[in-house]
């Protein structure tokens, strides 16, 4: 087949990144954009490799069982959301389905070996043995009534600044694989504040002709609007990210915000940088405290803009439990909790443990971290600021090790010391399959640790991305 060749296909698969796997004429394997299985479409290739192909959708011959209208205007062009023309129920699945994949294909865990536990969905309070669609709509608040899925959802948006080709200031998110910005203020998964928050800061900007960042010049001022709202609380939090150290007409900035909204914090972030990275690391507070305070059950959290903070109120009552659940804490532990961002799984460990170490290496969230065990009357939290693999071998030996890393897992030599210390139990809390099992792998060799549960959690709903809790128990041959 050559480039811009049509064919028809059967949809059999979606990639971990959400693309539909079909075949072309001559049994040649095409990922095809905004396809989901049990499509038959009718495709154009765009791109061919040597083992495979991509191909985009020209018509949607039968649409599958699963397929919804988008309830987004700009699905399919934003690169946030790409699972929106999906029932929700087929993308817990998809979910499902990609965490199992993952333990088993590149962790090496044959399938039974260990339980595998259905996902926990938006709307279930257990699992997702109870269908969304049973319950009313009334019950459900945070549905679209056309595919009872989860909306303005998360608790936290972060906003490129730009230009049009007519020279108006857009704000919005990223095309796919892109920096060119989808206009959007009505994002259906944001807190519904975030639009307003946005032509607050286009018409602050307006007035003062303030400039946009232009990433090619590196030329421009405002670079990114992040949002942050206490779900428990209503606080919003803003930060301008800028290409200088202040910005003008602070005033009119402050109250055009103001105005729109109830403002509990805003705050400028330097970054000079040519970089993607969003954030730079001076940060100053120009209205309000320098955090706002958020609530996850009946403990208060100060969230700095530089933390991180799980984006999902739902979900993360429900991730945290389970990783509270698997720890099986009893009172008398000493426990670890790496990786502990402002030391969230902390205090709800402390509260059935003896003694808990946290572990950080953004300063600003460590802060945050030993307010937030003064606020809520800990004193059996102890907090450290570094890299967990450096800080992690200086620690009184533990009966529970919980991490909680980035994307790219943990480090090598944070698993090795694990394994050293061999503790009872590991709960392991992942925001990404592969690098979830490839450590899981590491761990469990030699039977030094013993994978028992593996808990999904859907925290990022619309997108690819999954959460996942696992449950090791020492294993019965030393390390
Ligand atoms: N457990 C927290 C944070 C999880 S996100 C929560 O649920 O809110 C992962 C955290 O790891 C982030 O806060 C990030 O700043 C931190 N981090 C990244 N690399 C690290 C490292 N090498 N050592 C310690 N913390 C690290």
């Amino acid at each position: 087949m050559i480039k811009n060749d049509i064919f028809e296909t059967t949809i059999s698969d979606l990639t971990n990144e959400g693309e539909g796997v079909g075949k072309g004429d001559d049994g040649f394997t095409f990922f095809i954009h905004g396809a989901i299985p049990g499509d038959r479409v009718k495709a154009s290739v765009t791109k061919l490799k040597k083992t495979y192909g991509y191909a985009r959708i020209v018509e949607i011959l039968e649409p599958s069982r699963d397929r919804v209208m988008p309830i987004c205007p700009v699905a399919g062009k934003c690169g946030g959301c790409s699972l929106l023309h999906m029932s929700y129920e087929s993308e817990l699945r998809f979910k499902e389905n990609k965490v199992k994949a993952a333990i088993e294909r590149i962790g090496g865990f044959p399938e039974g070996s260990f339980e595998f536990e259905p996902i926990i969905g938006f709307f279930s309070n257990e699992h997702l043995n109870v269908p969304s669609s049973a319950k009313s709509e009334s019950e459900n608040s945070n549905t679209h009534p056309n595919t009872s899925r989860p909306i303005h959802y998360r608790n936290k948006a972060q906003f490129p600044v730009g230009k049009d080709s007519d020279g108006n200031i857009v704000t919005g998110f990223y095309a796919g694989r892109s920096h060119r910005i989808i206009p959007i203020e009505d994002c259906m998964i944001e807190h519904e504040v975030t639009g307003e928050i946005l032509l607050a800061v286009k018409a602050y900007m307006e007035k003062n002709h303030v400039t946009s960042y232009d990433e090619t010049t590196g030329r421009g001022l405002i670079r990114h609007v992040m949002v942050r709202v206490g779900f428990a609380t209503g606080e919003v939090g803003v930060c301008l990210v800028i290409n200088g150290d202040k910005v003008p007409a602070q005033d009119e900035l402050i109250s055009e915000i103001k105005k729109a909204i109830c403002l509990t914090s805003l705050s400028l972030n330097i970054n000079k940088e040519n970089t993607n990275v969003i954030m730079g690391r001076k940060l100053i507070t120009i209205f309000g405290n320098d955090y706002i305070t958020d609530e996850i059950n009946g403990i208060k959290f100060h969230i700095s803009p530089m933390s991180f903070y799980q984006v999902n109120h739902t979900g993360v009552e429900k991730l945290y439990g389970k990783a509270l659940e698997f720890s099986g804490l009893t009172g008398t532990e000493t426990v670890w909790d790496l990786y502990c961002g402002i030391g969230t799984i902390s205090l709800f460990l402390a509260k059935k443990a003896k003694k808990v170490y946290g572990v950080e290496i953004v300063p600003e969230a460590i802060e945050n971290a030993k307010e937030n065990a003064l606020l809520n009357g800990f004193t059996n939290v102890d907090f450290e600021v570094g890299a967990a693999e450096d800080i992690a071998p200086k620690l009184p030996k533990p009966d529970v090790i919980v991490v909680d890393p980035p994307r790219k897992g943990c480090d090598e030599k944070l698993l090795q010391t694990i394994l050293k210390y061999e503790p009872e139990k590991i709960v392991y809390v992942s925001c990404d399959p592969a690098t979830l099992a490839r450590d899981l792998k590491i761990l469990c060799e030699n039977r030094s640790f013993k994978l028992e549960k593996v808990q999904p959690v859907d925290m990022f709903s619309g997108s690819v991305h999954v959460e996942t809790v696992c449950l090791l128990s020492k294993g019965d041959v030393k390390s």
